[in-house]
C-alpha cells in the first residue's frame, strides 16, 4: 500500500509547509505533492470560466475535467500557471472554492491516484492527515506565530514583485485561515495522531531532520 510511504504535512498558510516538504522529499527520495496548488489551479479555471464561485456543482465539474500537471511547475490544460495561481486574484478566492465538498471529492481522488502512481510521497495541505491519508505513518501539523507567517508570505509577495504591507498580508491570512478552519467539509484541524511542530523558532534543517528520523523509525531501517 502506498499510504505506508506517505508523509502528511498539514498546517495554516505561511507555516513553511512547502519548504519543509521539499526538504523531507529530497532526504527520503519521495516525490512532493502541493495540494494547495491543485485547489489554486481549479480556482483559476473557475475564475477564467466566469463561474459563480458559490456554485459548488459547477466548480466540481471543472475540477473533474481539467488536466493538471503537478511536477515542479504547475500546468493547467497544458498552460504553465505556476505564477498565476499565486496572484492575489486567485488567493482571495481559493478558500471559497475549496470549501465545496464536491470540489474536494474530485481533488482528493486525484491526490490518492498521484500517491499510487509515485509509490508514496510527501503530501502537504490542510486535510492530508485527517482525511486524505489517515493511515500515513507520519503526520505533521506545522504551525508558526501569526507574525512569522505574515512575514514569510510577505517575502513571497516581494519575490513575485508585488509590494504589500505586512498588515494586509496578515489580514488576508487570517481571513483564509478562518474559512479553512470553519468550513464543514474537511476543515483544517490537527489529526489526533499528528506531531505538532511550531516552526517559529526552528530552522528548516531542524524540522526536516526531525520528520525524516520519525519516518525512518515508523517504517523501519530500509526506508
Ligand atoms: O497551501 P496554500 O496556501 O497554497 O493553499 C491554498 C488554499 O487551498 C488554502 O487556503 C485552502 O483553502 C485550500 N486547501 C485546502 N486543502 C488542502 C490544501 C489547500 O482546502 N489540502
Amino acid at each position: 500500500m502506498s499510504d505506508e510511504k506517505v508523509v502528511a504535512i498539514d498546517g495554516p498558510s505561511g507555516s513553511g509547509k512547502s519548504t519543509v516538504a521539499r526538504g523531507v522529499g529530497d532526504a527520503l527520495g519521495l516525490a512532493v505533492l502541493d495540494t494547495g496548488a491543485m485547489y489554486r489551479a481549479v480556482t483559476l479555471a473557475a475564475l477564467d470560466a466566469g463561474v459563480d464561485l458559490t456554485n459548488g456543482v459547477a466548480i466540481a465539474a471543472i475540477a473533474a475535467k481539467v488536466r493538471m500537471e503537478l511536477e515542479g511547475d504547475i500546468y493547467l490544460d497544458g498552460r504553465d500557471v505556476s505564477a498565476e495561481i499565486r496572484t492575489p486574484r486567485v488567493t482571495a478566492s481559493v478558500s471559497t472554492v475549496s470549501a465545496h465538498s464536491g470540489v474536494r471529492g474530485e481533488l482528493v481522488a486525484r491526490q490518492r491516484e498521484w500517491v499510487v502512481a509515485h509509490d508514496g510521497g510527501v503530501v502537504e495541505g490542510r486535510d492530508i492527515g485527517t482525511v486524505v491519508f489517515p493511515a500515513a505513518p507520519v503526520k505533521v501539523y506545522l504551525e508558526a506565530s501569526e507574525g512569522e507567517r505574515a512575514r514569510r508570505r510577505q517575502r513571497d509577495e516581494v519575490a513575485a514583485n508585488r509590494s504589500v504591507a505586512v498588515d494586509e498580508v496578515r489580514n488576508s491570512l487570517a481571513r483564509r485561515d478562518a474559512i479553512d478552519s470553519g468550513r464543514a467539509a474537511s476543515p483544517l484541524r490537527i489529526a489526533d495522531d499528528a506531531i505538532v511542530i511550531d516552526a517559529t523558532h526552528l530552522s528548516v534543517v531542524e524540522i526536516v531532520t526531525d520528520i525524516v528520523a520519525r519516518f525512518r523509525t515508523a517504517t523501519g531501517p530500509r526506508s
